[in-house]
């Protein structure tokens, strides 16, 4: 198939972006690596009159630290961000779920923005943005609002978005030093999206006991935060009885949709598994001080 004819701009400014999506609204989407959108065209599932492509505006692909944070300009590159010595030193978590992103030649073209923006409930950024507390930037005509994780994702397919809205950057707080990490999924084949998977991370405190708890549920209609999870750990020693309890804590409430891959109570037992491991594995990982084991 192919799309139905459409008007195209490059604009190599942030503001003739903001302007162009002030002027053209619901007539216009963001092309960023079109790894989503460009099929979506194709088989007409999406029919805009005009394409804004940010890939050649400079300011919107950009890593820098930022007052301790980690800043990720949205039209950078999905590889770009693995390959980051800064995001590896600071935010291992990234890395890992970045690998399970589809394959190195979508992560070539594919933006960490577009990935956001684009809400898949089976991708591995957003619930790794969950997991670490991050904050959408956002900038339109009428201003710029920042947006935490926790109330950027709407429902399938949707966010905080407006149609006019561009998402500019994505601010990653620091972690406490020695917090453990992981991110494990499962699915079908390398590369296809994940049937269930799980991002965490543990800071423990100078008695070995759980100072703070983040883990994040992929496969919903939103990334799946569980604070059951944090009430059981926070607090308590990290032992297997308590991780066990925890993962089975981080499925209460938690709601996938199934289909001919897995129903919903295959994918919820799948979920309850992939926290235990990424409990376990940031667990190993808060021992030895933050490294990789
Ligand atoms: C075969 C295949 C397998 C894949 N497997 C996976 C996988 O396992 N896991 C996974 O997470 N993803 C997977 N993907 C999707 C991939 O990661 C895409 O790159 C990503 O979903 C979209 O990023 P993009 O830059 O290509 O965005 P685009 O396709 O260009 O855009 C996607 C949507 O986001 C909007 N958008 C993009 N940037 C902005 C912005 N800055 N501001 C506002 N709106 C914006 C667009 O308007 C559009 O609606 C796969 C893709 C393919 C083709």
């Amino acid at each position: 198939m192919k799309p139905a004819p459409f008007a195209y701009d490059a604009p190599r400014e942030t503001a003739q972006v903001v302007e162009l999506l002030a002027k053209y609204g619901d007539d216009a989407k963001v092309l960023a690596g079109g790894q989503s959108l460009i099929p979506l065209l194709n088989f007409r599932l999406a029919r805009p009159d005009r394409l804004i492509d940010v890939t050649r505006v400079p300011a919107l692909s950009n890593i820098e630290p930022r007052d301790g944070s980690l800043v990720i300009a949205a039209a950078t590159r999905q590889a770009t961000l693995e390959r980051s010595a800064l995001t590896a030193q600071g935010w291992p978590l990234l890395i890992e779920a970045l690998r399970y992103v589809a394959h190195s030649q979508i992560r070539a073209l594919g933006t960490v923005g577009g990935s956001v923006a684009h809400a898949d409930p089976a991708a591995e950024l957003p619930a790794a943005f969950m997991t670490l507390d991050a904050r959408f930037h956002l900038r339109c005509a009428r201003g710029a609002r920042t947006v935490p994780a926790a109330e950027f994702f709407v429902s399938y397919f949707t966010t905080a978005l407006e149609p006019d809205e561009l998402l500019e950057e994505i601010e990653v707080p620091p972690l406490p030093g020695g917090t453990g990490y992981a991110f494990v999924e499962f699915a079908r084949r390398h590369g296809d999206f994940a049937l269930g998977g799980a991002a965490a991370l543990i800071t423990l405190d100078a008695r070995g006991m759980c100072r703070h708890i983040s883990l994040t549920l992929l496969g919903a209609e939103t990334p799946w935060r569980s604070p059951q999870t944090e009430q059981v750990l926070v607090g308590n020693p990290p032992d297997e009885q308590n991780l066990v309890e925890a993962a089975h804590a981080a499925v209460q409430g938690f709601e996938p949709s199934g289909d001919i891959h897995g129903s919903t109570e295959y994918r919820i037992g799948l979920a309850e598994t992939m926290a235990l491991r990424a409990l376990r594995r940031a667990l190993d990982r808060a021992h030895t001080g933050g490294r990789p084991t």
